[in-house]
């Protein structure tokens, strides 16, 4: 991309996004080889493996069926929302037991460093590892920021490893769709881990805690006042906080951060499994503290089991998902309806001018959907 003139990447930009392509991962340096990198990427799009084949790669642990199988969800194209829909449900009976565990923490706390770490010690230990990112802003930010693989160059290296960016999504519904179902598809290829990665903003903490069996939370130890600038709702979600970067001169702070948290947590009521959340210091730049933090989430996994509580909060969690998700499709039919955007301002008048109440325009406007009239 760096031997190309504006003019000439603007063109190979076009030319991409006719062929329905969004990437080369080579760099291009002339007309000939624009043209030979298109048809190329036409030919390879020709050769779309089949559902079949893509699930027999999935089985057999190929990460780059894998992959097709996920670009394939974020698709789209109603064809390979068709294939895509096939591949899910062939995959769901080929679940292999796993744990789910939810990541999160402000921008800079050190995420990806704490993945990296976890990922290369479970590796260690033998499991296969899947990292997966939700970031619904990443459409925006044009290319995504979680997931990042630049920023997990040693555990992108290892086989046993797999990392997928966030999927580009206006929605965030639409992003956690994605994520819900390429959980589906690492299971099915064997992993044993799934780490989801999220930012501390917005809503995209309560999605990730509710396709996770366990979420936890990475602080930093600040200047005393631990609890200032937390979100009450995000501490109720945690079943574990780390305070990260416990090393040089912060491992005081970050030691006295995690007593000022321990006395805090008790102050919540009880977990519905009873499960106390826990609260550990952590360097994972110095993988100090990094054995410890699995530890507390396999003490945490044999709780839930014994309280016949994991399997039943996976079901809660499709139930909620399944709701979720005719929600949301019911919202868009609604909103997307030509008739009905039209109405919504003058009935917006109308609210605004005394002349009708709320409830009323809603009843209109939900009856005008009804009826079509
Ligand atoms: P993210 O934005 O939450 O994913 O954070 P990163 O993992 O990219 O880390 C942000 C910065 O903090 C990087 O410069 C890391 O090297 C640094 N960092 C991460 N973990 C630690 C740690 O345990 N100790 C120290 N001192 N620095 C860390």
């Amino acid at each position: 991309r760096a031997n190309l003139s504006d003019d000439d990447a603007l063109r190979v930009a076009k030319k991409m996004r006719q062929s329905g392509c969004y990437s080369v991962g080579f760099a291009l340096e002339s007309d000939n080889e624009i043209n030979n990198a298109i048809s190329k990427l036409k030919r390879k799009r020709q050769k779309q493996p089949s559902v079949e084949e893509l699930l027999a790669g999935i089985l057999e642990s190929n990460t780059t069926a894998l992959s097709r199988g996920i670009t394939l969800i974020e698709s789209h194209k109603i064809s390979h929302q068709t294939k895509a829909k096939i591949l899910i449900e062939s995959c769901l009976e080929h679940r292999k037991p796993s744990i789910r565990i939810g990541i999160t923490g402000v921008p800079g706390v050190g995420k990806s460093t704490y993945i990296e770490a976890l990922g290369t010690h479970l590796t260690n230990l033998g499991f296969k590892v899947a990292v997966l990112a939700v970031d619904p802003t990443s459409s925006l930010s044009k290319g995504s920021i979680l997931g990042d693989k630049t920023r997990m160059d040693t555990l992108v290296r290892n086989k046993n490893a797999f990392i997928r960016p966030s999927a580009a999504g206006k929605s965030l519904g639409g992003v956690a769709r994605y994520t819900r179902e390429a959980i589906t598809l690492c299971e099915a290829a064997g992993y044993d881990v799934i780490l989801i990665e999220t930012v501390g903003v917005g809503q995209s903490e309560t999605a990730v805690h509710s396709m996770v069996d366990f979420f936890l939370l990475l602080k930093l130890a600040g200047a005393g006042d631990e609890l200032q600038g937390i979100k009450r709702g995000i501490i109720e979600i945690a079943d574990a906080i780390i305070i990260n970067k416990a090393d040089g001169n912060n491992k005081n702070a970050a030691k006295l951060a995690m007593l000022e948290f321990k006395r805090a947590l008790h102050l919540y009521p009880a977990k519905a499994n009873d499960w106390v959340p826990k609260v550990i210091i952590c360097s994972a730049i110095e993988n100090k503290g990094i054995d410890k933090s699995w530890e507390l989430i396999k003490d945490y996994v044999k709780h839930s089991k014994s309280k016949g509580d994991f399997i039943k909060k996976r079901q809660e969690q499709d139930i909620f998902w399944l709701i979720q998700f005719i929600e949301n499709e019911i919202k868009d039919q609604f909103f997307n309806n030509e008739l009905i955007s039209k109405e919504l301002n003058s009935q917006i008048k109308l609210i605004n001018d005394n002349k009708r109440s709320a409830f009323a325009a809603a009843e209109y406007l939900l009856n005008l959907h009804k009826t079509g009239a």
